[in-house]
């Protein structure tokens, strides 16, 4: 692999923006070397900046599921370039990928777009806040939702990377409202509920975490928050940012038949183009300004560009009833493939997946929780990651990730996967 116009320009962007990067997992600060820049992408390959071709496991992190520069989305965009980017005024293209969106995803009658999921997580907080009339949240260590303020407590993911679980800039006062509890423990949660009392508006949890590697709800997890919600009068907020149009049509909602009061949504929505939206049922959402008290608003929020592609790539994944069920089969021959390479070579190792979302943890002991994610090798991941990346594979640069399988991939790209796997694992 060549990296000299990647580390070239890497040099340059660090003298003007911090890090040399908009977001900091980029940075490869978890894993050391240099971020690769990016020229182009199509299907399921990268192209760099230094002519490498790259077999592609992020996907921006989840929303390319049907692969880079798909079609359809690009000719939506394009198209409606032409029209005009931005009035600031209603179009019909927030109907209709609303009237889309709720009629794929259970419990929901109405939907706002925002433009990120940090700002559809943070919104649903606040709603959820007003709804109840009540100041705490329960969120769950190594959950990530969004930077905002009230999440940046043990937040998994890029803030896992970098050893900071809480930011500076963070106030007590912020923090004291957000009460944490270990994903899967749900008597940690019962307990917070008894020592806060009528007090806590909100769950929201990742239904299937993503960010601190793959992790699924233990049997029964979801089932007992739901009913600890109804029994508080607490609303439970599914942020689906990364689950939702994912795993299921209907998201985590439908996968484990689980309604949620409020769900969150970003990356797949938005078909690439920054997007977000969390959804309720009118009782709830008829709480936001203009009809009901709650504020929330955005110059850029309901973009025609951005619902555009959102609205095309939501149209593909409901019209291919198959979809969902090849993603899963191809992420479990990933998943087999990768198994059986790793045992071969004797790595100590384990494998999380649901459906599209999987993820290879270095450790000895089942990864169910943020503690068990941190238990990881990470000096073996390094060398994991930097031998993929030799071979042409790029998975996340961070230990806490997931991987994201997209449509693209062809069984042959597996295999290739499967067999680079099984050299870098022969020397892990
Ligand atoms: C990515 C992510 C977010 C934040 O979305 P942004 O668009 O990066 O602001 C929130 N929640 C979950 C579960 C995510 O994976």
């Amino acid at each position: 692999m060549q990296y000299q116009r990647s580390s070239k320009l890497f040099a340059e962007a660090e003298k003007v923006i911090p890090g040399g990067v908009n977001s900091p997992v980029r940075a490869f600060k978890g894993v050391g070397g240099t971020p690769i820049f990016v020229k182009s992408a199509k299907g399921a390959y990268l192209y760099d900046e230094d002519g490498n071709k790259l077999i592609d496991y992020i996907n921006s992190w989840g929303p390319m599921i049907l692969g880079h520069a798909h079609e359809p989305v690009i000719q939506a965009i394009t198209e409606r370039a032409k029209l005009g980017t931005s009035f600031g005024m209603p179009t019909e293209l927030e109907t209709q990928i609303a009237e889309l969106a709720v009629s794929m995803v259970p419990n929901i009658d109405k939907i706002r777009f925002v433009n990120s999921g940090t700002e559809a997580c943070m919104s649903a907080i606040r709603l959820a806040r007003g709804f109840t009339k009540r100041d705490k949240i329960i969120k769950f260590a190594g959950c990530y939702h969004g930077h905002s303020d009230s999440f940046l407590i043990q937040a998994g993911s890029g803030a896992s990377t970098f050893g900071m679980p809480n930011s500076p800039g963070v106030t007590q006062g912020t923090a004291k409202d957000t009460l944490l509890a270990q994903y899967n423990n749900l008597e940690n949660v019962r307990e917070l509920f008894e020592n806060n009392k009528n007090e806590i508006a909100a769950i929201i949890i990742e239904p299937v975490a993503g960010n601190m590697g793959c992790i699924p709800p233990k049997k029964g997890f979801l089932e007992g928050l739901r009913d600890l919600c109804y029994e508080n009068d607490t609303l439970l907020i599914f942020d689906e940012v990364m689950t939702g149009f994912r795993l299921a049509k209907g998201g985590a909602q439908e996968l484990y038949n689980i309604d949620a009061d409020i769900v969150c949504f970003g990356k797949v929505i938005g078909g690439g183009l920054p997007v977000g939206a969390f959804a309720a049922r009118s009782e709830i959402m008829n709480y936001l300004a203009p009809l009901g008290p709650v504020y929330q608003a955005g110059t850029l929020s309901g973009n025609p560009l951005a619902m555009a592609a959102g609205l095309a790539m939501l149209s593909e994944l409901n019209t291919d009833s198959e979809i969902f069920k090849r993603l899963d089969e191809k992420t479990a021959y990933l998943e087999n493939g990768i198994r059986q390479v790793l045992l071969q070579n004797k790595v100590v190792f384990t494998i999380n997946r649901v459906g599209s979302m999987i993820s290879v943890h270095f450790n000895e002991t089942p990864v169910i929780d943020f503690e068990t994610a941190k238990g990881g090798d990470n000096e073996r991941f390094k060398k994991f990651f930097h031998g993929l990346l030799q071979e042409g594979i790029y998975i996340a640069p961070s230990a806490y990730e997931t991987w994201f399988i997209t449509d693209a991939l062809t069984y042959d790209d597996l295999d290739l996967t499967i067999k680079a796997i099984e050299k870098v694992s022969r020397n892990l």
